[in-house]
């Protein structure tokens, strides 16, 4: 009688560990569950929230056909790396705000905080990689070149002010060739995002002075760089845009 009421409390014990173990594994694949069902619901706001709206310009030539005046790995890390990130910040900086669906300039115009800072700097990296070719260089041309002899004595003059506006910049920042409704020219310092459109001029030439653009191959030296990098100029393109 004993034995039998020792194996019937051992079968009932046994039942109960069964039980037990089998809702933890039930639990255990519930918490599961919710938690892929959770991911995939994240992995479906990312891709809703990074609409890719923005995108950088493409590069018109490969990445080493700056070289010795920028090389091939800054223009890897500036445009693959630094333009890249503005443009991931900005889309998804912009969902849910008026700018969602506005143009780029619209955006660079009339917004500020961290949604100027890189529409801005998107539009800024855009103008400055298209500004460039393999072997390029000279001078500017047609009524480009005009403006720039009336308005500043010659290229050469020019080319003396625009540097020294880009010396001078403190900081990071930009210095840029813009031009008016009528046609009139100006040299502009602009610090970290700052384009000539807020203004309302149209941006014909800009060199970038954050440090990221020149460091590794001319270290301090902003000076140096901003001399050698006239010898890149693609001047078809940047003359059709005055
Ligand atoms: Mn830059």
């Amino acid at each position: 009688m004993m034995g039998s009421y020792i194996e019937i409390k051992k079968k009932k014990f046994m039942q109960t560990i069964h039980y037990y173990l089998l809702s933890g594994l039930f639990a255990l694949l519930a918490i599961s569950c919710n938690n892929s069902n959770a991911k995939n619901k994240e992995n479906d706001n990312t891709k809703k929230s990074v609409n890719m709206k923005f995108e950088k310009v493409a590069l018109p030539y490969a990445t080493d056909a700056l070289e010795p005046v920028i090389s091939k790995q800054t223009v890897e890390l500036h445009y693959g790396k630094h333009h890249q990130a503005y443009v991931d910040n900005l889309n998804k900086l912009v969902v849910g705000t008026k700018f969602e669906n506005a143009d780029l300039e619209t955006v660079v115009k009339e917004s500020d905080g961290a949604i100027f800072n890189n529409a801005g700097q998107i539009l800024n990296h855009n103008i400055y990689f298209t500004s460039f070719k393999k072997d390029g260089g000279g001078e500017p041309k047609g009524k480009l070149a005009d403006a720039i002899n009336e308005q500043f004595g010659s290229f050469e003059k020019f080319k003396e002010e625009f540097n020294a506006a880009g010396v001078s910049v403190f900081g990071s920042g930009w210095v840029w060739l813009a031009k008016d409704q009528d046609g009139k020219l100006s040299i502009l310092k602009e610090s970290n995002a700052g384009n000539p459109v807020t203004s309302g001029l149209v941006p014909i030439l800009g060199f970038d002075v954050w440090e990221h653009s020149y460091y590794l191959d001319y270290q301090n030296r902003r000076a140096d760089h901003l001399k050698e990098i006239w010898k890149i100029i693609d001047w078809d393109v940047v003359s059709a845009r005055y």
